[in-house]
């Protein structure tokens, strides 16, 4: 049976040295981190992500400001609150929630975001650091699944990783690290002919598919790390991952589990960077 990955306690730890970290800097510089949240429309679940990345900021004692406009905003008005945010000094992160509404384009606001302030690692500026391998802001999700696989003391060196996935914010980033890590990558999308097939060679799996229950138990290599970051909505208003949890827990050596695995990551290392934001605003080398 495999070990479950805690990443809620994993998340709890990181938020806490975060704390002691920003508090160290206060002391030191006066510098408080602050994160900015936009939230365009009113989606009932980027309204709840939104709520726990403000309630993470508090525990952090971070200085947290949430802008809310509303589903029909043009996308000028988004464009002027971003430099706005660009040029405060007190907001060193800033955050848009995806996704935005039609009428808006994304690249367009993703683009605009000050690189520094890029906290989620869209930017294209941040997206080519990480290719040539001197990253600025990593996206983070990728970043939690590192995270992940660095506190379980796996070797990703040499190791055959596959991921199923290939958006901006997911698959391709962590194909990056991996890369970085010195794994051997593949990336598999909905064009993959003989999915299982590669996916059993996996020595680390990852699904970011967004397909509830994909991966079957027969897909996973024996003794594989799987990682799931799926998270999908079951009828009944439950969350499910893109594993098969009951089977793939008898195959692999280590699991995550949905909820409690990649999100809680997701949030502390959006705290991370926004840190590591205002450390370079409060003494740029
Ligand atoms: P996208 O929908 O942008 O991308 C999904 C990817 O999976 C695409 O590349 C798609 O292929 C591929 N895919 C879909 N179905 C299959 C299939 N049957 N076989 C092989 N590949 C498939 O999703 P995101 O990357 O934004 O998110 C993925 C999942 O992760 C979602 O459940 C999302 O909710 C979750 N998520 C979780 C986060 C967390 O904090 N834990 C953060 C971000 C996302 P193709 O390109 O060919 O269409």
């Amino acid at each position: 049976m495999a070990e479950i990955i805690d990443g809620k306690e994993i998340a709890r730890a990181i938020r806490e040295a975060i704390r002691e970290e920003a508090a160290a800097l206060r002391e030191k510089t006066g510098v408080t981190p602050g994160l900015a949240v936009v939230l365009v429309g009113d989606d009932p679940a980027s309204w709840i992500y939104v709520r726990r990345k403000a309630q993470a900021c508090e525990e952090v004692r971070f200085l947290s400001r949430e802008l809310r406009l509303p589903a029909d905003a043009a996308e000028g008005e988004l464009l002027d609150i971003i430099a706005q945010l660009n040029g405060d000094d007190a907001i060193h992160g800033i955050l848009v929630q995806l996704p935005l509404p039609e009428q808006i384009r994304t690249q367009a606001i993703i683009e605009a975001i000050d690189p520094e302030k890029d906290v989620d690692g869209f930017h294209p500026v941040n997206v080519g650091r990480l290719l040539t391998g001197n990253p600025g802001h990593v996206a983070c999700t990728p970043r939690g699944v590192i995270e992940l696989l660095d506190r379980i003391g796996v070797d990703i060196a040499g190791k055959e990783a596959v991921i199923v996935g290939r958006s901006n914010i997911v698959g391709k980033p962590l194909a990056l690290l991996l890369l970085a890590r010195h794994a051997t990558v593949t990336i598999c999308h909905t064009r993959t002919r003989n999915l299982p097939e590669t996916t059993r060679r996996a020595d680390i799996l990852v699904a970011a598919a967004g397909r509830p229950e994909m991966i079957r138990g027969e897909m996973i290599k024996e003794g594989a790390v799987v990682i799931d970051v799926g998270i999908n909505r079951r009828p009944d208003g439950g969350l499910v991952g893109d594993v098969a949890f009951a089977e793939a827990e008898r195959r692999a050596a280590y699991i995550t589990p949905v909820p409690g695995g990649v999100g809680p990551m997701t949030i502390a290392m959006l705290l991370g960077n926004t840190l590591a934001a205002a450390r370079r605003i409060a003494a740029p080398v």
